[in-house]
């Protein structure tokens, strides 16, 4: 089996309502393995580098100030086919347009505050995944 690995965000509003406990319940049993696990909180600025790819879109400000007011549980983790298998378990990023059974159709409010982030592709996944660990907290 050729495991892989994508990068989890559950963002501010989830943490919040208290839910962080319940994503990660679903994120387990759907077979995911956490490689590396941790709450904090992004500065502004942190916020501007990581979504740095969006930075042009017209809802960027209000994504920054979003992901940097409260706390999140950051994480990596492992499954075959990781990145397209979580994409899929998370749902599409407007609540309203995700499926049953999705992530986002459970825990989310909007299309901004959509309480999980999941990597969109292998190297985008190695990216954010070092933006927020160092080797020695992968496990
Ligand atoms: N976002 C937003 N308005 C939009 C699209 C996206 O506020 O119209 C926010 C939302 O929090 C989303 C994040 O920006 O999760 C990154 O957008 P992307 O298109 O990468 O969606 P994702 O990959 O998270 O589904
Ligand atoms: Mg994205």
């Amino acid at each position: 089996m050729l495991y892989n690995r994508t990068f989890t965000m559950i963002k501010p509003d989830a943490v919040e309502k208290g839910y962080a406990g319940a994503i990660l319940s679903k994120i387990n049993a759907s077979g995911f393995r956490i490689v590396s696990m941790k709450m904090i909180q992004m500065s502004q600025r942190d916020a501007e580098l990581f979504y740095a790819v969006h930075k042009e879109r017209p809802f960027f400000n209000d994504l920054v100030s979003f992901m940097s007011r409260g706390p999140i549980v950051v994480a990596i983790l492992e499954k075959e086919n990781a990145v397209d298998d979580f994409r899929t378990l998370i749902g599409a990023t407007n609540p309203e347009e995700a499926a049953e059974g999705t992530l986002r159709k459970q825990f989310a409010t909007s299309v901004g505050e959509n309480a999980v982030h999941g990597s969109d592709s292998n190297e985008n996944a190695q990216i954010e995944a070092a933006f927020h660990f160092s080797s020695r907290e992968m496990f």
